[in-house]
């Protein structure tokens, strides 16, 4: 997977041009790793999806990627107050619109990653409340009442899974 120049380019003049870029695999899951910066490699990897899609999402692609170069600018200091600064200052620099990027993200959300849960589920779960379906990439391990509703609380029920 190729990266196109400007982003080596914006590496460069945020003062990291020692960074290299990769590809995270990351999707399909509950959790999806967008983009993670390695500062002892001095890599930043972007998600293969997000890559992937960065037409149709631009400023969650930016978003992701500022963020990494934030933490490749500020090593060690996880997300303080020194990793924020560093971090606004990049979103006002490049004039990131935040309700584009959370409008993005959610859509991102919406129409890539939750459609790789599907693809990838082994068990599906049903919230008796909302009807709302959970995805899992695992098969959950048994005793069934341990898990509830994230909104609601309710016990979850097991709807379908994969033959074994
Ligand atoms: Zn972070
Ligand atoms: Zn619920």
């Amino acid at each position: 997977m190729k990266f196109p120049e400007k982003d080596y380019c914006l590496l460069k003049s945020e003062g990291v041009p020692e960074y290299t870029m990769g590809v995270t695999n990351s999707g399909g899951g509950n959790q999806t790793q967008l983009g993670v910066c390695f500062y002892r490699k001095k890599i930043i990897k972007m998600n293969k999806h997000l890559i992937l899609h960065r037409d149709k999402y631009p400023n969650a692609y930016l978003s992701t990627f500022l963020h990494e170069i934030a933490h490749a600018q500020m090593p060690r200091e996880n997300h303080n107050w020194r990793w924020k600064m560093a971090f606004n200052k990049l979103k006002m620099k490049y004039g990131l619109d935040e309700n584009k990027v959370k409008a993005e993200n959610k859509l991102f959300n919406e129409e890539v990653l939750k459609e790789l849960r599907k693809k990838y589920a082994k068990q599906i779960w049903k919230c008796p409340m909302s009807d709302k379906l959970i995805y899992y990439k695992k098969i959950k391990k048994y005793p069934v009442h341990r898990y509830r509703c994230k909104t609601c609380k309710s016990v979850m029920e097991e709807v379908w899974r994969v033959e074994k």
